[in-house]
Parts: C-alpha cells; sequence; structure tokens
C-alpha cells in the first residue's frame, strides 16, 4: 500500500469554462491555465505520481509544451494511470473555492471521478470549503484549490 498527495491552484478568470473532475461547473469564471484547467485532476494527477514518487505533473506534462495546450486533464489522468498502473483504493478531495456553490454539484462530480478511475462512488470523497474571504484571490473567489489524498495498491 502507497499513499499518494497532491494540490493544485488555479487563477479564476472570466470567459473560461469550469472544469471540475471531468465535469464543467455553471460558473462566471473558469480556470486560467494552458490546458483545460481542471484543478481537481490536477491534484489527482500528482497524487497518484507521489504515491509512486515518479515527479509530478508539470515533469510529465511540460507547461511549455504547446502539445498540452488545452489538453483534456481527463486523458492526461488516464495516460498516467496507465503508466504508473496504479491502482487507487479511495481518494479523499477537498477544493477550496469561494464561488459558486459546490454542494449542488458534488455527487456529479464524485460520479464522474469514479467513472475516471474505475472506482464505487462509496470509495470517492468530495469535499467543498469556503476561504471565508481571507487567503487573498482564494477568498476573493479569484482563484480556486484542490487538495487530494488517495491509497494505492
Ligand atoms: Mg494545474
Amino acid at each position: 500500500m502507497r499513499v499518494g498527495t497532491g494540490y493544485d491552484l488555479h487563477r479564476m478568470v472570466e470567459g473560461r469554462p469550469f472544469y471540475l473532475g471531468g465535469v464543467i461547473i455553471p460558473s462566471e469564471k473558469g480556470e486560467e491555465a494552458h490546458s483545460d484547467g481542471d484543478v481537481l485532476l490536477h491534484a489527482l494527477i500528482d497524487a497518484v505520481l507521489g504515491s509512486c514518487a515518479d515527479g509530478d505533473i508539470g515533469s510529465h506534462f511540460p507547461p511549455e509544451d504547446d502539445k498540452w495546450k488545452d489538453a483534456d486533464s481527463r486523458m492526461l489522468l488516464k495516460a498516467v494511470l496507465d503508466d504508473t498502473k496504479a491502482e487507487i483504493i479511495n481518494i479523499d478531495a477537498t477544493v477550496f473555492l469561494e464561488r459558486p456553490k459546490l454542494r449542488p454539484h458534488v455527487d456529479e462530480v464524485r460520479e464522474s471521478l469514479a467513472a475516471l478511475l474505475g472506482l464505487d462512488i462509496t470509495a470517492v470523497s468530495l469535499k467543498a470549503k469556503t476561504a471565508e474571504g481571507c487567503l487573498g484571490e482564494l477568498g476573493t473567489g479569484d482563484a480556486v484549490a484542490a487538495a487530494v489524498t488517495i491509497l494505492v495498491k
């Protein structure tokens, strides 16, 4: 058994879709990014790579490489899962954002993660936290962050 953790943060800007765990969440703002910017999948990818002590998302998919421009993070996750052969047992994720409210979308995102990982939804935990107006851009709704822990066989 191995454990992996991942963290990611993106600025939130107008005119971009808000991707979260492979789902597009209705929102005035979305992640500013070279790829689709899916902050939750990026943290998950880092957790998978971390569990194998195999670098991070930036070393596998360098942002300066145009090949990854507007990349679908679901495909990046699939590539990492195929490469590492990581067999995930469960995932516990926290998303930090001020807006929009995630509660109505939590189960849809959990289902998306479960499908991407081949897990039962009971093995996928997703929690949402606001920054209570603190923590700079996170508190003003101008950034979103995600932290993920996984257990791997
Ligand atoms: Mg990222």
